[in-house]
């Protein structure tokens, strides 16, 4: 049994990560400021034995006994993570530093979940681990992928400079059960919209495209990712390569929702990527063949009776 820290464990992708390690048989330890985090996505993990909930902002210093750390706290939305840009920044760089210097102190390994948002508007495409990016720096989106980008430094430092193990995915867009509702990314939105039958928000003419991983094939990805050979840090890409436009997308929604929902165009976001696709040829050889198992309509299906049940349980 080994003994592990989740920051962000009350988020999305956190609370698939939480249960999917207690059912393997570890002690988990999820640690959250509830910013876009909720306690309903871990409640029913609340009475396990060995589950423990903290209310802690990686910002600041943490002390615990840990094996291994994964560092997941971060808002992945851009509504979200733009609400305070100055906070966003200080998550990913001084929560960084900090679960860094714990995992230096105490010998744990330690995985960064980082983002293809490193490779800012791509100009090369599909997206390999070797491509460093077309990032702006001052732009709206900045204080996101730069402080991703910051951290991903930060982690590499902390391996070549005080051996620290590191291990760091580079996440592509993931969707699935627990998303907040309110959460803004286009998934949820487009979801909930069909639902209610409001109008579908398309920003820009929904040509842009982007690459759908449901959040099972992630949670695999990570863990195979902690527990890869000695000395592999990646970045690795942890992405489903099969690429959608926003309109395919909404056309899909629609179409599974049964719904009577309108396309309405809202203008396109500053410095919103044209275009998202990872490559995952390193991800297969290091990761002992991994590849996303779940087809965009099969886990829209699932994510759309998650939201189905939330909106009537609401109403
Ligand atoms: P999310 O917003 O649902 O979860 C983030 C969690 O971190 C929340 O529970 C939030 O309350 C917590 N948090 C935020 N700031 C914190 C702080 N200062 N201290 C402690 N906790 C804090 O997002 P998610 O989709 O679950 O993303 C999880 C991680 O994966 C993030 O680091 C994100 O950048 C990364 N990622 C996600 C995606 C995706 O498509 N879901 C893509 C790329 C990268
Ligand atoms: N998007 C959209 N309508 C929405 C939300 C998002 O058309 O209501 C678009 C957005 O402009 C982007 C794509 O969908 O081109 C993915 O947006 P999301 O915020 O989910 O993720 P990211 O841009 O960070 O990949």
């Amino acid at each position: 049994m080994k003994r592990i820290l989740i920051t962000g464990g009350a988020g999305f992708v956190g609370s698939h990560l939480c249960e999917r390690l207690l059912n393997e048989g570890n002690e988990v330890i999820c640690l959250d400021n509830y910013f876009t985090g909720s306690k309903k996505n871990i409640e029913h993990l609340m009475d396990h034995h060995y589950f423990e909930l903290v209310r802690h902002d990686v910002t600041q210093p943490f002390m615990i006994e840990v094996d291994e750390i994964y560092n997941m706290a971060c808002p992945a939305s851009p509504v979200h993570y733009q609400y305070n840009p100055i906070k966003t920044i200080k998550t990913s760089v001084m929560g960084a530093i900090n679960m860094l210097g714990l995992a230096k102190r105490v010998k744990a390994k330690i995985l960064q979940a980082s983002t293809s948002e490193v490779y800012g508007d791509p100009a090369v495409h599909p997206q390999p681990e070797s491509y460093w990016g077309n990032v702006n720096p001052i732009g709206l989106r900045s204080c996101y992928d730069e402080g991703k980008r910051c951290a991903e430094t930060l982690f590499m430092d902390y391996h070549l400079q005080n051996e620290v193990a590191v291990k760091i995915i580079r996440i592509f867009n993931t969707y699935g059960p627990n998303m907040n509702p309110n959460d803004g990314r286009v998934v949820s939105n487009f979801i909930v919209q069909a639902l209610k039958g409001e109008d579908i928000t398309m920003f820009g003419d929904g040509s842009q495209t982007r690459s759908f991983q449901y959040v099972d094939d992630l949670v695999e990805g990570t863990i195979r990712m902690m527990g890869s050979r000695d000395g592999f840090t990646g970045p690795v890409n942890i992405g489903n390569p099969v690429e959608f436009t926003m309109m395919e997308l909404a056309s899909k929604v629609i179409e599974l929702t049964n719904s009577s929902s309108k396309i309405i165009h809202l203008p396109l976001p500053q410095d919103d990527p044209l275009q998202r696709k990872p490559l995952i040829d390193l991800a297969k050889k290091e990761l002992n063949g991994w590849e996303p198992k779940i087809h965009l309509e099969e886990g829209l299906v699932k994510t759309i009776a998650y939201f189905d049940n939330l909106l009537k349980a609401d109403n």
